[in-house]
């Protein structure tokens, strides 16, 4: 039997280890500019980076005046531009094994010869599984952040968004205010009708809640049949407000039944954010007020008063 050192005698010979080391100075100070596009798209999984990176690469042996990038991943636009670009334009969609990764345009001043056409699609096809990735990645992010069922964002992105709204509460010495909603006698729901029912229920409270706030606020299923609303700029009357307005707009959805007319109700907790104050604590005391809520008969709103 080998013993480990004649193992290594045979798998790392010096004159091995030589070429290794050279090849990989050769590797690391290329002037090729294949490696060191590669080399340079590998060392990040950031879309915007990656793009920002092809543009550098590609500029310095083609020179342009714009590059475009826009895909729609996750059901949202991402777009990417740089430069103020020219009549003379450049387009490819870029496809690999049959899918889609957005469409990267070229604009100049001067028209693209056909040898720098050439030259851009060599570059761009060292780019693409590197480009893919990078979209693939967001895709994965943004699913870790979405609720499946109703595709809207989950307790995770609540968490985050939560966090940051301390943060900047602190900081800048900026008011928000949390509702938390709760389905009233949810169970009883899926108990007369089924959990089809139930879920179709989910997601059209979901939706109703969507439409009902602002664009700067956001909504966030919390747990089972329970809601978030995080209000950025947001004092304790305004958010109790708001909380009426989306428990009437859930209290006006009607779901058809075959014959018979299913309606729902919530109950809502306001709690606008103490100083000094962590995400559980202020949570807790959204919790403390929606629990009264439903103390005192649901669908209605109770606040958390820190005013007189
Ligand atoms: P309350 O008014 O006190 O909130 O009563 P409730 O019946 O709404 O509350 P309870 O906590 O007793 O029941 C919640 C129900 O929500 C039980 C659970 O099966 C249901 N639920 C949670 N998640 C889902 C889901 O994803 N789909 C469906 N269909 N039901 C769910
Ligand atoms: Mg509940
Ligand atoms: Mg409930």
């Amino acid at each position: 039997m080998k013993n480990i050192s004649s193992i290594q005698n045979t798998t790392s010979q010096p004159k091995d280890l030589a070429a290794l080391r050279q090849a990989y100075q050769g590797w690391s100070n290329t002037p090729d500019p294949f490696s060191r596009l590669t080399r340079r798209l590998a060392t990040t999984l950031s879309l915007e980076t990656q793009l920002g990176i092809l543009a550098e690469e590609l500029g310095s042996i083609i020179p342009f005046d714009s590059l475009n990038y826009r895909h729609q991943i996750a059901h949202r636009d991402f777009v990417y531009a740089t430069g103020i670009g020219g009549p003379h334009r450049c387009e490819y969609r870029l496809n690999l094994e049959g899918v889609y990764y957005g469409t990267l345009t070229l604009n100049r001043r001067q028209k693209f010869s056909a040898d720098e056409l050439q030259g851009i699609e060599m570059m761009i096809s060292a780019a693409i599984c590197s480009l893919r990735n990078a979209c693939q990645f967001i895709a994965i992010e943004q699913a870790a952040l979405t609720d499946a069922l109703t595709s809207i964002p989950n307790k995770r992105a609540l968490d985050e968004h939560l966090q940051r709204a301390c943060l900047l509460a602190e900081r800048h010495a900026e008011e928000y205010s949390l509702i938390l909603c709760d389905l009233d006698h949810f169970k009883s729901v899926n108990d007369q009708h089924g959990h089809v029912v139930g879920d179709h229920l989910l997601r059209l409270t979901a939706g109703a809640l969507e439409a009902a706030i602002r664009n700067s606020d956001s909504v966030y299923r919390f747990g089972g049949e329970e809601f978030a609303i995080l209000l950025p700029h947001t004092g304790e009357q305004e958010a109790r407000d708001v909380a009426e307005r989306v428990r009437s707009a859930i209290a006006g959805l009607r779901v058809d039944c075959g014959g018979t007319e299913l309606s729902a109700t919530i109950s809502c907790g306001v709690a606008r954010h103490m100083p000094e104050e962590n995400a559980d604590q202020w949570i807790a005391r959204a919790d403390e007020a929606l629990y009264r809520a439903k103390d005192q008969g649901r669908n209605c709103t109770r606040v958390f008063a820190t005013i007189g």
